[in-house]
């Protein structure tokens, strides 16, 4: 058994706190002792509109339960009134999750700039946003610990999704960076791809299925990576319907060709299916090992 996971003295960011899996993981934090900051801009699933109420029943939730939160009602995209308001209500800032998210699904033939601009905003500006104004304050104190919430459309793609796809993946490229800078002042970054029934995926799920999936199966995951247990960072966990597990990434050994003489595109169609062979595969996890077969195959023809 575990060491209980407690948050006592720790305040935690939660965005997109007012409904679906941000809600789940800001009760769950507040179990666990966590003074939160339920932010919710209280807009629709398309990113229009807003509403204050949505952040202020989840705090009245939290409060009814015995814990500490405040509502904050800011857009990601103004990540520094948000931060501010976690220091302004309890002192300090320990765990940021970026959440806050929203749908504009299209085909790519019909995709507008409008669609692409704002989920852009809201999955990676408001996540730099917040991430950014929070990080000064997780450096300095020398603890930190910061999650991202991508999505296997980004990972494996999906159809209506080139935005989002975009989107999500790219806050696991944000992940990795962060993961590699935060490291000596003890901030930790990590990702999850997650799977819920909540009112994004309402319809797009079976319903048998989508009951059955609830928020609050992925959020025992982010309490754990937000907690001073855990010890790794730059991970990517997918999650959903009470199961967890990491993805990485793999890479085939690839073929060499003799920089010096060159390579033609028939060589490379020669060799195709030794390029997409993943016997003996590798999973390089830094840039340095990912140069690991270039770099051989400089050295094998060199001279
Ligand atoms: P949801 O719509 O229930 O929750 C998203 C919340 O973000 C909403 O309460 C919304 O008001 C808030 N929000 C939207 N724009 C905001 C902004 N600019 N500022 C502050 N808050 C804002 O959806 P959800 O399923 O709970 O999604 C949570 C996160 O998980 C999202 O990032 C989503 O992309 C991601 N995700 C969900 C699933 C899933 O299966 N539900 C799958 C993959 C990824």
């Amino acid at each position: 058994m575990s060491d209980a996971i407690r948050f006592e003295d720790q305040v935690v960011i939660v965005t997109g706190a007012g409904g679906g899996l941000g809600r789940a993981h800001a009760l769950l934090f507040a179990k666990h002792g966590a003074k939160v900051v339920v932010n919710d801009l209280g807009g629709s699933t398309h990113g229009e509109g807003a509403n204050a109420s949505a952040a202020d029943k989840v705090v009245a939730e939290i409060r009814a339960a015995g814990g500490q939160a405040v509502a904050n009602h800011d857009s990601v995209t103004d990540g520094g009134k948000i931060v501010q308001c976690a220091l302004d209500s309890f002192g300090r800032i320990d765990v940021v999750v970026n959440n806050a998210g929203i749908l504009r699904d299209k085909s790519f033939h019909k995709m507008e700039d409008t669609d692409w601009d704002l989920v852009y905003k809201v999955h990676v500006e408001g996540a730099y946003k917040v991430t950014r104004a929070a990080w000064e304050h997780l450096r300095d104190q020398q603890y930190g610990r910061v999650i991202f919430t991508a999505s296997t459309s980004g990972i494996y793609g999906n159809f209506g999704q080139s935005n989002y796809g975009m989107a999500k993946l790219g806050l696991y490229g944000l992940t990795r960076t962060l993961a590699i800078e935060g490291r000596k002042n003890n901030v930790l970054v990590n990702a999850i791809a997650p799977t819920g029934g909540t009112r994004m995926t309402e319809g797009l799920i079976p319903p048998q299925v989508f009951e059955q999936l609830k928020p609050e199966l992925v959020s025992p995951l982010v309490v754990y990576l937000g907690s001073d247990q855990c010890k790794d960072t730059g991970g990517l966990y997918e999650v959903g319907g009470g199961w967890v597990g990491k993805v990485r990434w793999e890479r085939s050994l690839g073929a060499g060709f003799d920089p010096k003489a060159g390579f033609s595109p028939e060589d490379v169609a020669a060799s195709w299916q030794q390029i997409g062979d993943f016997a003996g595969a590798v999973h390089p996890d830094d840039n340095v090992t990912a140069l690991r077969e270039m770099m051989a195959n400089l050295q094998k023809h060199a001279g």
